[in-house]
């Protein structure tokens, strides 16, 4: 639905983007991640025409976005992270504007979803806190009810509530066939969300996958606590497991199969055992760990 082969952009002396090429099956959400000024939202920008690659190809449902930027910003729901525009125009204004070019919005929806999440319709935008802001740019960009969604850090400046009810509707547009790309730093939300993942460092993608295979590179861990305390020498160490803690508290890091962890830790004398497994925090600091070597 979205690929994009070799995209570069520099701004004067900056290079941000060094060769960006990523894929973005149809009906997935996918997420697009990395530190701060790793290039993400100019890639968004790229894609929706706002900002031009210096080389590359670029295409969104068929369409060639370099040739026909016009056509891919009606297939496009954006969300952009600034919230700084159109401060003079009401909540509702902004989301009737917004919506207008989209062949098959919805403003009814666009409603029910600034109801929804607590935005009062009449306030000026420049009147809005900035998780409202944020709020306003989402409905519209859902309300659209175009095929793609690509969404600059969507969760940012939302309340938990907001949050999980934001997770929710992306969810319902997936599974109703939309595409959605969205670029984020909460990677507990992405790994809830998202069945595919693309890293990106430095201009560069540097890891891109379904999120399940990414993560089976990614030790699993359990939390145990023990009925008696114990020490590290007695504890089981077969297949490369790995102990830190002490007493009755423990955690197990591990690469062999969970069937052989829980073999070897039914020998001990347990009271609990929790999974703390593997998640994409753990992978993005790993990856970026090993990227961070010291600059010359
Ligand atoms: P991210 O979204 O991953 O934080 P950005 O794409 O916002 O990264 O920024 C990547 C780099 O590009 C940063 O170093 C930023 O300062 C630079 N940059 C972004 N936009 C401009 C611009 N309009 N002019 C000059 N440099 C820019």
């Amino acid at each position: 639905m979205i690929r994009a082969r070799d995209i570069k952009k520099a701004y004067r002396r900056t290079t941000v983007l060094r060769g960006v090429s990523l894929n973005v099956q149809p009906g997935t959400i996918h997420g697009f991640v990395g530190p701060n000024g790793a290039g993400k939202s100019t890639f968004l920008k790229c894609l929706v025409g706002v900002v031009h690659p210096d080389s590359g190809t670029l295409e969104i449902d068929g369409i060639d976005g370099r040739r026909n930027s016009l056509e891919v910003r009606r297939r496009v729901g954006y969300a952009p992270a600034e919230t700084s525009l159109y401060h003079r125009m009401k909540a509702v204004e902004l989301l009737d504007f917004a919506i207008r070019y989209h062949p098959h919005s919805d403003l009814a929806r666009g409603k029910a979803l600034l109801d929804d999440l607590g935005v009062p319709h009449d306030r000026k935008v420049g009147a809005l806190s900035h998780g409202m802001k944020r709020k306003v740019i989402l409905a519209q960009a859902i309300a659209s009810n175009a095929p793609v969604m690509i969404m600059d850090e969507p969760m940012e400046a939302l309340d938990p509530e907001a949050r999980r009810i934001v997770e929710e509707l992306l969810k319902d547009e997936c599974r109703k066939g939309r595409t959605i790309f969205l670029s984020s730093h909460d990677l507990f939300s992405t790994q809830r969300l998202c069945s595919q993942v693309t890293f990106l460092h430095r201009g560069l993608v540097l890891r891109d996958g379904p999120v399940d295979t990414l993560l089976s590179g990614v030790p699993g861990r359990l939390h145990v606590q023990l009925r008696e305390p114990m020490d590290l020498k007695s504890l089981p160490t077969d297949g490369g497991l790995s102990w830190t803690g002490n007493g009755v508290d423990w955690q197990v890091s591990f690469e062999t199969p969970l069937e052989s962890v829980t073999r070897q830790l039914s020998t001990l004398p347990l009271a609990s055992l929790k999974d703390d497994s593997s998640n994409l925090e753990d992978l993005f600091e790993r990856l970026y760990d090993d990227e961070s070597e010291p600059e010359s």
